[in-house]
């Protein structure tokens, strides 16, 4: 039940007492000590402890000790205070502490996965740049498999940029249908293909900064063309990369463009793109989501599993 305002209770008093009238009469006295104290706007009792705004003094069984409120300490942040009465045990941005990982153990890490996946590549079937492109586009949240189930019908009615950027939005809508998202990613396909049209003239630029200014475009997708496509090393950020970058202590940040840059000072950037393959591919086979399969990993002896609270 709610509680009243000790406003509100004095309001409905006289009713009470009307509802009440065979009650034993109360003496004053007694009246008096079971009013409530008034309090002050700001929230100081009149006693001079502090009391939360519209709340009474908690009640206190007589002769028990008296309940003493900590005060915050001065000068203290209110993040701060939040870390330090947070439970017990509970995860506290103020209780981690992260080195930046031993340059020898990340080069062991890239050895023993080299050795773990020697055939890592792109699962996206392309022929061109603008193929691996519009795929890439194509796989938000989709399986590869179903985006090279739907590219190769796509491809063939709409070679070009200058095809994909003409044809109406209910058309592709139809064509990439089973990818999901079909909506935005028809647009983000036409919309890439119209500026490729109009500022490259059909072509896929070769530079991280030219890709990132196309519609539909992001970090992800240009560093997967220049990485696949052009053989450029670029670092491809995606839900694999994230959770096992994280186990195994080569980064600390949770934002994908933040886990980029924080992995290229410690990955070699030749091995930048098939660094990513292999965390991909260690992701779903090895490292999993839900219940990493740590006894079966080759990378246990150089993991600090962390975060990891439950594997098989
Ligand atoms: S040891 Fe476990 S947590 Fe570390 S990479 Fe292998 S599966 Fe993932």
């Amino acid at each position: 039940m709610a509680r009243k305002s000790p406003r509100s209770r004095r309001k409905a008093a006289p009713a009470a007492r009307t509802r009440g009238a065979l009650r034993a009469p109360v003496s004053p006295r007694k009246r008096t000590r079971k009013r409530a104290a008034p309090t002050t706007t700001n929230g100081v009792h009149a006693s001079g402890t502090l009391t939360p705004p519209g709340r009474t003094k908690p009640a206190r069984a007589r002769g028990s000790a008296p309940v003493t409120r900590r005060r915050p300490a001065p000068g203290a942040t209110p993040s701060a205070r939040k870390a330090r009465t947070s439970k017990r045990g509970a995860w506290s941005r103020a209780d981690t502490s992260f080195a930046l990982p031993d340059p020898a153990r990340v080069a062991t890490i890239c050895d023993i996965l080299e050795r773990t996946y020697p055939d890592a590549k792109c699962a996206l079937t392309f022929e061109t740049p603008l193929q691996l492109l519009i795929a890439t586009i194509l796989s938000a949240q989709c399986t590869d498999v179903r985006v090279n189930m739907v590219t190769p019908g796509l491809f063939e009615s709409y070679p070009d940029a200058w095809a994909l950027a003409a044809v109406p939005q209910e058309e592709l809508e139809a064509v990439i249908r089973s990818t999901g998202f079909f909506r935005n990613k028809a647009r983000a396909i036409r919309e890439c293909c119209a500026d490729l049209v109009a500022k490259h003239g059909g072509d896929v630029p070769r530079t991280l900064e030219d890709l990132i200014l196309l519609r539909g475009v992001g970090r992800k997708t240009a560093n997967v063309v220049l990485g696949n496509a052009y053989r450029i090393p670029g670092l491809v950020v995606d839900t694999h990369v994230t959770r096992v970058s994280h186990r195994l202590g080569l980064t600390e940040e949770t934002d994908a463009v933040k886990i980029e840059f924080s992995l290229m000072p410690i990955v070699p950037r030749k091995r930048w793109t098939l660094f990513s393959h292999w965390l991909i591919l260690h992701g779903r086979a090895i490292c999993v989501a839900r219940k990493p399969r740590c006894s079966v990993c080759p990378l246990i002896p150089h993991c600090p599993r962390c975060g990891v609270t439950i594997s098989e």
